[in-house]
């Protein structure tokens, strides 16, 4: 099995859940006391959060891409990038190292086409859901993006932020996201991507009829299956 590297911390709230993830994937496809072989560089998330909302996103870029180096050389065969918001990067982080990135848009947007969806609502950070690095990289896959208006989009960047990323998880803000997520049904779309890593914390399948895509799970069993390819 290769050796699966993780640029993590971004919040380490969702780092854990790929950390747990990556490990059960494992286990069902090996079976026994099998485990997967992982490195990890968790960086200070307050430090990242300050540069995005600054928006020093050069800076941003030259420190996951020192950070990027580093999982590289702890022996990683390739890397996640264990947070959508900072895909905004990837291409920087990309070029930094010799190994390959799995994008996280890109495995979401194989799973979503798979399983028959065009029309997708996008759930995220502001930057995930408004910016076109994330969207762009969707299209690109010929899906639709549908995103909420900018009073929800405050509501989602406020929770996820102040909320999910510090271990809160809140009824109310469950109740918000349902019925954000009900809006975008309404508005055509026919499943949802939890653009987030920590989204799948607050919203899960039980808690609404629309089909949920957890970038977190999706992006954790692909580096799986490509660390046993
Ligand atoms: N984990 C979040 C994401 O997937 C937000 C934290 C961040 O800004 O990196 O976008």
């Amino acid at each position: 099995m290769k050796t699966i590297g993780l640029l993590g911390g971004m919040s380490w709230e969702s780092t854990s859940l790929y950390y747990r993830k990556i490990n059960e994937a494992t286990r069902l496809a090996l079976g026994g006391l099998h485990s997967a072989r992982v490195v990890m560089v968790s960086v200070d998330f307050s430090e990242i959060e300050q540069l995005q909302h600054a928006g020093d996103w050069t800076a941003c870029a030259e420190c996951l891409s020192a950070h990027a180096r580093q999982v590289e050389a702890a022996g990683a065969d390739l890397l996640l990038i264990c947070t959508n918001t900072m895909h905004k990067v990837a291409a920087e982080i990309e070029a930094a190292i010799n190994i390959p990135l799995l994008h996280i848009a890109d495995a979401t947007a194989a799973r979503i086409i798979t399983a028959g969806h065009k029309t997708v609502g996008l759930l995220g950070t502001r930057f995930t859901m408004k910016e076109e690095f994330y969207r762009g990289r969707l299209e690109q896959h010929g899906l639709e993006v549908i995103v909420p208006d900018d009073h929800d989009t405050q509501i989602v960047h406020r929770v996820i932020y102040d909320e999910l990323c510090r271990g809160a998880v809140k009824d109310k803000s469950r109740d918000a996201f349902v019925e954000i997520i009900a809006k975008l049904g309404s508005r055509g779309a026919q499943c949802i991507i939890e653009g987030c890593t920590e989204i799948t914390l607050l919203v899960q399948a039980g808690h609404v009829d629309i089909p949920l895509f957890d970038t977190t799970e999706i992006h954790a069993e692909e580096a799986v299956a490509e660390a046993l390819h």
